[in-house]
């Protein structure tokens, strides 16, 4: 899709925040350092729109984006980041688990995992709590110019068996350097909220 507006249209924390204007959204979720801010600013044709999870101080908000007036790009805070205290964790849980099981234009989730590796825990139970409340779950392994072509398949077949997927979920690759899988990543994206 050709981008012509992309901005960072709410912040929220509080279901009273999220945007009001019913346009359908796709959250994007994954451990903190996998790749996520890397991938919506690739997508969004935006270098540094979005937030990295290296960053200190950030705060753990929700972060819509609006693009071309058409849709949402929901930023989820990472998880899995080790130098977040129990009290923010708890405060994290409770603002995701609110939004994912109770909005009604969340379409679906965009999950990143690193291609290099087999899923985390963290990973497993994220993607098994969306499976719980049939959220449709687009799984995007990311860094895939970090290994050889050749190993890419492996990979995936790995990554699928580790999460135990559903067959309806999509599994892509991507790059956020070399912009490779960003043609794939679009077209399942439009195609999963019908926009
Ligand atoms: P986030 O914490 O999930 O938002 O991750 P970032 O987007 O900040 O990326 C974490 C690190 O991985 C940064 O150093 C990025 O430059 C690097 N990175 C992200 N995506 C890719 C990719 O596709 N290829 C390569 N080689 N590095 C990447």
């Amino acid at each position: 899709m050709k981008v012509t507006k992309a901005e960072l249209a709410h912040v929220a924390v509080k279901a009273e925040q999220y945007p009001k204007n019913q346009l359908p959204e796709l959250a994007l979720a994954g451990r903190s350092n996998v790749g996520k801010s890397s991938f919506i600013n690739k997508m969004l044709n935006r270098k540094g729109l979005a937030r990295t999870s290296g960053q200190p101080g950030k705060t753990q908000t929700l972060n819509f984006y609006e693009i071309n007036e058409r849709l949402y790009f929901v930023d989820v805070p990472g998880y899995g980041y080790a130098k977040v205290s129990k009290t923010e964790r708890a405060a994290w849980g409770k603002m995701i688990e609110t939004y994912l099981s109770e909005r009604e234009e969340l379409k679906a989730v965009l999950q990143l995992v690193d291609i290099r590796h087999r899923p985390s825990e963290d990973d497993q139970l994220m993607y098994n709590w969306m499976k719980h409340y049939g959220i449709p779950v687009i799984l995007v392994a990311t860094k895939a110019d970090k290994i050889p072509k050749g190993k890419w398949q492996k990979q995936l077949t790995a990554i699928a068996k580790t999460l135990d997927k559903e067959a309806s979920d999509p599994l892509l690759f991507f790059s956020s350097a070399t912009g490779l899988g960003k043609d794939e990543a679009w077209r399942t994206i439009l195609n999963h909220l019908k926009v």
